[in-house]
C-alpha cells in the first residue's frame, strides 16, 4: 500500500493533525491506523481537561508560563513553555468549532483548578472531557474522503535505509500487523507520524489502557532515532483500589481541586507535612507522600475523602468517578475512598524539535510518544493534551511544506520490500510470551518505580536481560504476532528507562534514587 502520510495512532494527537491536513489540502492520500478501535487510547481517559488560560480577568500566560517551568523542576525548553502556553486558546477555539463541548457557567468556560496551578484554568467537559474531545474528533475525521482509516492495525517497525538499502536517511513508511489476519502488510509513505501515546504498561499499576506499551518509543529506538528524558514517568498520586476487571481506575486531580482530602489508615490528614500546598502540591510530590504513608502504615493505600465537597456538585462533576466508586462498594459521598499511586504519564520520549520532527527525516513524533520540552523532568497537570493540539498543529503546517519539498520518486516507494518472517507460533510460546509480559510489569513497579535504588537498577537491568533475551528468541523464530511485537517494545523501552535512571545522579523532578540523596 501507498500513500502520501501514514498516521500511526488515533489519540488526540494523531487525529487533530489528520483533521488539519484534510482541511488544508484534500488531495492528500493520507492514511491512519489504530492498534483497536479508534476510540481506545490514552486520550479517552482523561477525565481533568486541558490546561489554558481563558479567563484574562484572573489569569495570564505569564503565570500558567511561571507554574509549568516550576513543575517541570528547571528542565523544560523555556522558548517551547511560551509557545505552547500562548498558542494554546487558539487551539482550544479550534476544537470547539470542530464540535467539542466543554462545561459552561453562565456564558463563561467553567474552569478547575489542579495540582501545581496557581489559578483556575482546567477546561474539562464533567469528568470525562477525553472522551468529549476523542469522539468529537473521530465525528470531524469521517468527514474527510482523503483519509483512510485502518482500525486494529498495528505498527511493527519503521521502513529505513536498512531495509530499502538506500541512502536517503527518511523513514519510508512502516510495516504494520493486521490484528485478526495477523498478516504483514507494508504501508510506504512519504511522511510518517507516531502518536502512539505513551508506555503505562511497562508497570504493573498504570492509569493506561492496555494498549498503551511504549510501540512508537520502541519502533523509533530500532530506527535509531534518539530517546530523552525517559526517566521522568509521572505516579498519578489516585488511581482508585483495588483495580475493577484488571483495569486501573483514576481518580481525577481535580476532586482534590474540590476540596478532597488526603487521609492515612488513622484517618489523619498527612499532606500538610509534606507540602504548604498540602493536597495540591505538584504530583510528585503528592505521589512520594502516599507511597511513604503507605510503607509507614503496611496497607496497601491511603484514603481521600471527599465529605468537603458537596454532594450536589460532586453528582454534578464527578460522575464516572461515582459510577465506578460504586462498582467496587464505595459510595464517596458517604465513605473515603482507597486510593494508590499508579504509572501515568511519560514525560519523556522521542526527541522532536518545535515542529515534531525527529531526527530521522520524513518521521514526526506528536503528543505523549514525543520529547518537546514542554514538560521537563515534571508535566504540569493538563499541560499533555494542550501539547498535543499545538504540535499537531505546528507538525501538520511543516508537512504540508515538506511535502512540496524533494523526496525521492513515486517508484522508489513502489519498490520498497515486503515483510518477511516466518509463519508459525506455538501456544506454548503465547503462554511464555503473556507471562514474560507480566514479569517486566512487576520488576519495573519494584525497581524503576516511585523509588528507586542504584542497586536495584543494577538487578533491574540483569533480570531484564533474561526477559530480553527470551523475547528475542520467540520474535526470531516464530510467526510475528501482536503481543511479540509489544513485548518486545516493551523490553526496550524498559532498558532504555533503566539506562538513563542509572546516569541521571540528581532528584529532580518525578525522578528519584535513595542513593542520590547525598
Ligand atoms: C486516565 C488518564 C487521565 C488523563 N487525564 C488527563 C487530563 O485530564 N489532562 C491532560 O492533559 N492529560 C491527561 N492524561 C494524559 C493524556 O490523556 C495523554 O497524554 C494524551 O491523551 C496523549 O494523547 P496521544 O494522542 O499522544 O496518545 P493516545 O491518546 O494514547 O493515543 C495513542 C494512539 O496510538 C495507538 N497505538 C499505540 N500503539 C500503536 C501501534 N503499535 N500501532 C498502531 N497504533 C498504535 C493507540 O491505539 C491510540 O490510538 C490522562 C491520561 C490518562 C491515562
Amino acid at each position: 500500500m501507498i500513500t502520501d502520510i501514514l498516521v500511526i495512532g488515533s489519540g488526540i494527537s494523531g487525529l487533530t493533525y489528520a483533521i488539519k491536513i484534510g482541511e488544508q489540502n484534500p488531495d492528500l492520500r493520507l492514511t491512519m491506523i489504530s492498534k483497536n478501535n479508534l476510540l481506545e487510547s490514552n486520550t479517552r481517559y482523561a477525565q481533568g481537561g486541558i490546561a489554558v488560560v481563558s479567563n484574562f480577568k484572573k489569569d495570564s500566560f505569564d503565570k500558567h508560563i511561571q507554574d509549568t517551568l516550576i513543575a517541570g523542576a528547571g528542565k523544560c525548553d523555556k522558548e517551547v513553555v511560551r509557545f505552547v502556553v500562548e498558542e494554546g486558546h487558539e487551539r482550544l477555539q479550534e476544537l470547539m468549532n470542530w464540535g467539542a463541548h466543554f462545561d459552561k457557567k453562565k456564558n463563561s468556560l467553567h474552569l478547575t483548578k489542579e495540582g501545581g496551578h496557581s489559578e483556575k484554568r482546567i477546561v474539562h467537559y464533567k469528568d470525562r472531557t477525553g472522551l468529549e474531545i476523542q469522539e468529537s474528533l473521530i465525528r470531524k475525521i469521517k468527514t474527510f474522503p482523503n483519509i483512510s482509516l485502518l482500525e486494529n492495525h498495528t505498527l511493527v517497525d519503521l521502513i529505513t535505509d536498512h531495509h530499502t538499502g538506500s541512502n536517503h536517511q527518511r523513514c519510508y513508511g512502516a510495516y504494520v500487523i493486521s490484528n485478526l489476519e495477523q498478516e504483514i502488510i507494508r504501508i510506504s509513505s512519504k511522511i510518517t507520524v507516531l502518536t502512539t501515546g505513551g508506555a503505562g504498561q511497562l508497570f504493573s499499576h498504570t492509569t493506561n489502557p492496555e494498549n498503551a506499551t511504549g510501540d512508537g518509543l520502541g519502533a523509533a529506538y530500532r530506527a535509531k532515532v534518539f530517546m530523552k528524558a525517559l526517566p521522568f514517568v509521572q505516579f498519578h498520586p489516585t488511581a482508585l483500589y483495588p483495580k475493577i476487571d484488571g483495569n486501573t481506575f483514576l481518580i481525577s486531580e481535580a476532586v482534590r481541586g474540590e476540596g478532597g482530602i488526603l487521609k492515612n489508615a488513622n484517618g489523619e490528614r498527612f499532606m500538610p507535612n509534606y507540602d504548604p500546598q498540602a493536597e495540591l502540591a505538584p504530583r510528585d510530590i503528592v505521589a512520594r507522600s502516599i507511597a511513604k504513608e503507605i510503607l509507614k502504615s503496611g496497607e496497601d493505600y491511603v484514603y481521600l475523602d471527599c465529605s468537603p465537597i458537596k454532594a450536589e456538585d460532586f453528582i454534578n462533576q464527578f460522575p464516572t468517578i461515582l459510577d465506578n466508586c460504586k462498582k467496587i462498594s464505595i459510595n464517596p459521598l458517604e465513605k473515603p475512598i482507597p486510593v494508590i499511586p499508579a504509572a501515568h504519564y511519560f514525560c519523556g520520549g522521542i526527541e522532536v524539535n518545535a515542529y515534531s520532527e525527529t531526527k530521522l527525516n520524513g518521521l514526526y513524533a506528536i503528543g505523549e510518544c514525543s520529547y518537546t520540552g514542554l514538560h521537563g523532568a515534571n508535566r504540569l497537570a493538563s499541560n499533555s493534551l494542550l501539547e498535543s493540539l499545538v504540535f499537531s498543529h505546528r507538525a501538520a503546517l511543516n508537512s504540508l511544506t515538506e511535502m512540496k519539498g524533494n523526496l525521492p520518486s513515486n517508484r522508489f516507494y513502489q519498490e520498497i520490500p515486503e515483510w518477511e518472517g516466518t509463519h508459525h507460533i506455538s501456544n506454548e510460546k503465547i503462554v511464555a510470551i503473556g507471562q514474560l509480559k507480566k514479569s517486566l510489569q512487576k520488576l519495573m513497579a519494584k525497581k524503576v518505580g516511585i523509588f528507586k535504588t542504584s542497586e536495584g537498577l543494577i538487578q533491574a537491568e540483569n533480570e531484564l536481560k533474561k526477559i530480553f533475551l527470551e523475547t528475542r528468541d520467540i520474535y526470531m523464530q516464530n510467526k510475528l504476532t501482536l503481543e511479540v511485537c509489544e513485548l518486545r517494545n516493551m523490553v526496550s523501552v524498559a532498558y532504555l528507562m533503566i539506562k538513563q535512571s542509572q546516569e541521571l545522579k540528581e532528584n529532580i523532578g518525578v525522578f528519584y534514587n535513595h542513593d542520590n540523596v547525598a
